[in-house]
């Protein structure tokens, strides 16, 4: 099989084009993605270099340098910025331009001044080789699935165009000057330019998975979090406690849940507004996030009613919890257009092993220890095992408050 370098250049050129016209349409329709633009940008300059260069013959006209390298030096460097700006790091444009002033004196020197094929395309290749070592570089971090296999897939590609570039450095070396060609279809070099364009179109499919992940990521989140708040919403806690319920009836192991309402919250919109309120709600919140530990879950449950499940929890330890909660609320002010808003909380707690195993009956549980905390007089947490389970049985009501 006979391959010609040049041949792969057009295709190199053609991909790299078409693959820009691809990310600016996909760009259309997920305009936060940060960096796509560097890199829609980034492959159209390199496509237009590459184009150039795969026509340049021996002694190529002064201004047919400047475009080739000025085009080529821009676009991989937007390759750069458009990496760091995708992991949401600043774009450093200076790199840019910094990389495309070397390419463009080392062209213009050994290309067209002093005419020495063998330094100027050793020079050029080790230049390739260098950006996409720091390409590579920046993509090979750590970060949790399924965006670490996009960022290693694009890593590893970049990866193999350094090497191939550095092949081809080391094998222009240990050639003649004579006979140092671009194109030269001998040696390394033809299966450098096929593998090369190769890695790079693996990239580019890199690229474009980067961007699928990092926005299904993101739809992900959004229809999982409660918007006022960025805590959990209703549905993702209740497929959570199912989750759980199912796991502890292997395990055996007990789960607990609270149920959190805010005590007279229409009060604090009737006289404040509707703003007022959502304010206390974001601080409660924050709260509960300062207080309960790692492993459990914070959710809103709707309105002012909020609802925290605790795997490997029983319920006396979770009324532990809900009345340090509870406490550390009612000392809680809220400043508001020069008012200090202060407000408490009801808090049900129920746990698996006392209330049942079964979603329905574990909500149906807490919300009627809520009940009771509320009809106790507010401000308190009541236990379903205590205050209701143990209020059907005495006929009498207890509290952990
Ligand atoms: P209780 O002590 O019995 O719980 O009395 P309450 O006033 O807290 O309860 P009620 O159910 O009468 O009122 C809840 C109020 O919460 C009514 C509703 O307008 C308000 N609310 C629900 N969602 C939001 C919200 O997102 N933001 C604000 N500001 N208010 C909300
Ligand atoms: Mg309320
Ligand atoms: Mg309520």
């Amino acid at each position: 099989m006979t391959i010609d370098p040049r041949t792969i250049m057009v295709v190199w050129a053609a991909l790299n084009i078409l693959f820009a016209g691809m990310l600016a349409l996909v760009g259309m329709h997920a305009g936060k993605v940060r960096g796509m633009r560097q890199w829609a940008l980034g492959d159209l300059l390199i496509g237009i270099s590459l184009a150039i260069s795969s026509q340049i013959m021996m002694s190529p006209p002064l201004f047919v340098v400047i475009v080739a390298t000025l085009t080529l030096g821009c676009g991989l460097g937007l390759l750069y910025n458009g990496i760091e700006s995708f992991k949401g790091g600043r774009s450093r444009y200076w790199i840019t331009a910094v990389f495309a002033l070397i390419m463009l004196v080392n062209n213009t020197v050994f290309g067209v001044w002093y005419p020495e094929p063998k330094i100027r395309i050793a020079s050029n290749f080790l230049l390739f080789a260098l950006v996409h070592i720091v390409c590579a570089r920046a993509l090979f971090v750590q970060i949790s699935q399924p965006l670490r296999t996009a960022y290693w897939l694009a890593a590893a590609s970049v990866s193999v165009i350094a090497i191939l570039a550095l092949v081809r450095v080391v094998s222009i070396i240990f050639t003649p000057a004579d006979s140092v060609r671009m194109f030269t279809a001998s040696g390394v070099n033809p299966g450098v330019f096929f593998f090369a364009s190769l890695a790079q179109m693996s990239m580019s499919f890199a690229f474009m998975l980067l961007i699928n992940y990092t926005l299904a990521n993101e739809l992900k989140e959004l229809a999982a979090t409660d918007s006022l708040t960025g805590i959990l919403n209703r549905r993702t806690i209740e497929v959570e406690t199912m989750r759980q319920l199912a796991q502890i009836k292997r395990s055996g192991d007990n789960v607990a849940i609270m149920m959190i309402d805010v005590d007279h919250f229409k009060q604090i919109n009737d006289r404040h507004g509707h703003p007022a309120g959502d304010e206390v709600l974001r601080r409660l919140a924050h709260l509960m996030r300062s207080v309960v530990r790692g492993t459990d879950y914070i959710s809103r449950y709707g309105g002012e009613e909020f609802c925290i499940l605790l795997p490997a929890t029983g319920e006396k330890q979770a009324a532990a919890l809900a009345e340090r909660l509870r406490r550390l609320y009612s000392e809680l002010r809220v400043d508001w257009n020069g008012h200090s808003l202060q407000s408490t909380i009801s808090i049900g707690v129920a746990d698996s092993r006392q209330a049942g195993s079964d979603l329905e009956i574990l909500i149906k549980a807490v919300d009627t220890a809520l009940y009771q905390a509320k009809h106790q007089g507010r401000n308190r947490v009541v236990g379903f095992s205590e205050g209701v389970a143990g209020a059907e049985r005495a006929e009498g009501v207890g509290q952990f408050a």
